[in-house]
């Protein structure tokens, strides 16, 4: 099968299956002129025949099908979203710094000053102390993740252990690698590409990504539960406002008032949808899948269960292993040295080579 072929050979043959074309609308010599009606049912159906092959011939390939066609049709949408997504990971980095930063604001100027005004001693203690841990984590984790390479395989080796080679890389891929068509490159153990972090999620910064993900989630929570007597506060002095003219000295509350809300409203929305996507992250991370994979394992489940067959995941080691090996956890005080606190540690392997229940001569390609 001849995969591509360069825009002149296809002109050239798309040349000469128009003349043979042409040559079989000419009249035979001796033969009936146009309309006669015998002549046009044979030669229709002859010319028909040939303009379908002259059209297939310029498009046929053995492994097309409906998938391919739609690819086709939907490519233009691809190239959009993937240009999109790229120069727009940008803004999405700034916006996610500029609306933790404000958050971090609107505690230090309203909410601390409260807190330590009306707080009993050993709570303020709590306040600062788990604020500022989940704080430390938060920046700590999403500067790692942003500024961390996911992982791409050596360029310029041939003999790595691949399961297939990479269409657009021309390269060949290890078990577990995909391209993504944003960075444009082949990522290790790929699990997304995330806009908000304007980084692909692979091998070296998914501990990271987790990470982030989790104690953002921890901080927004603790954030609006902590904030959610002030905002019920400031939500009734808003309404009271607006029915009644407020006071000349009542600028600077106003502000804090409407602050407050905005700090509950937000940290309240965001700790829902990136709960459900960080909840997401830990089932698959629990059952040793990547976001790619799991569609690709879903397929395969279906596939195999109509041959009377169960699926097993290779990379699967046992929930409590999976995140053993994502942590990078090796004995028990790493949990709180390596997960509680912030570390750089690299991750279990590099990314090439697997570990997988089926034998290494033999790895799955997905
Ligand atoms: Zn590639
Ligand atoms: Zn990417």
């Amino acid at each position: 099968m001849r995969v591509s072929s360069s825009w002149r050979w296809q002109l050239s043959r798309a040349m000469r299956l128009a003349l043979c074309w042409c040559r079989l609308c000419r009249p035979q010599k001796g033969g009936r002129r146009w309309g006669f009606k015998p002549w046009v049912s044979g030669r229709s159906l002859e010319l028909w025949s040939y303009s379908k092959l002259l059209l297939r011939s310029l498009y046929f390939n053995s492994l097309s099908n409906g998938d391919t066609l739609l690819d086709c049709a939907f490519e233009p949408v691809y190239w959009i979203v993937d240009n999109v997504t790229r120069w727009f990971g940008v803004v999405f980095v700034c916006l996610v710094v500029l609306l933790t930063t404000s958050v971090v604001l609107i505690i230090y100027l309203f909410v601390l000053p409260t807190i330590l005004r009306t707080y009993p001693l050993p709570w303020v203690v709590w306040h600062l102390c788990c604020g500022h841990w989940l704080l430390l984590m938060v920046v700590f984790h999403y500067y790692k993740a942003t500024t961390t390479s996911p992982g791409h395989p050596p360029k310029g080796k041939v003999h790595i252990p691949s399961v297939s080679m990479c269409k657009k890389c021309i390269a060949p891929k290890p078990p577990r690698t995909h391209h993504c068509s944003i960075c444009n490159t082949c990522v290790l153990k790929m699990d997304h590409h995330c806009p908000w972090l304007n980084n692909c999620v692979g091998h070296f910064n998914h501990r990271y990504f987790l990470s982030f993900c989790l104690y953002m989630t921890l901080g927004c929570i603790y954030c609006s539960s902590s904030s959610k007597e002030l905002f019920l506060e400031a939500y009734s002095a808003i309404e009271r406002y607006y029915q009644t003219p407020p006071p000349p000295d009542a600028v600077q509350e106003t502000t804090a008032y409407k602050s407050i809300i905005f700090l509950w409203v937000l940290t309240s929305s965001v700790a829902v949808a990136l709960g459900g996507l960080t909840l997401w992250h830990v089932i698959l991370i629990s059952r040793g899948e990547s976001s790619v994979e799991r569609h690709i394992n879903k397929k395969e489940i279906t596939r195999l269960r109509e041959k009377g067959k169960v699926f097993k995941n290779p990379y699967h080691h046992g929930t409590i292993n999976n995140w053993k090996l994502l942590l990078g956890v090796e004995k028990r005080s790493h949990w709180f040295t390596r997960v509680l606190l912030p570390s750089s540690h690299l991750p279990n392997g590099d990314g090439i080579m697997w570990d997988c229940t089926f034998t290494r001569r033999d790895p799955m390609a997905i």
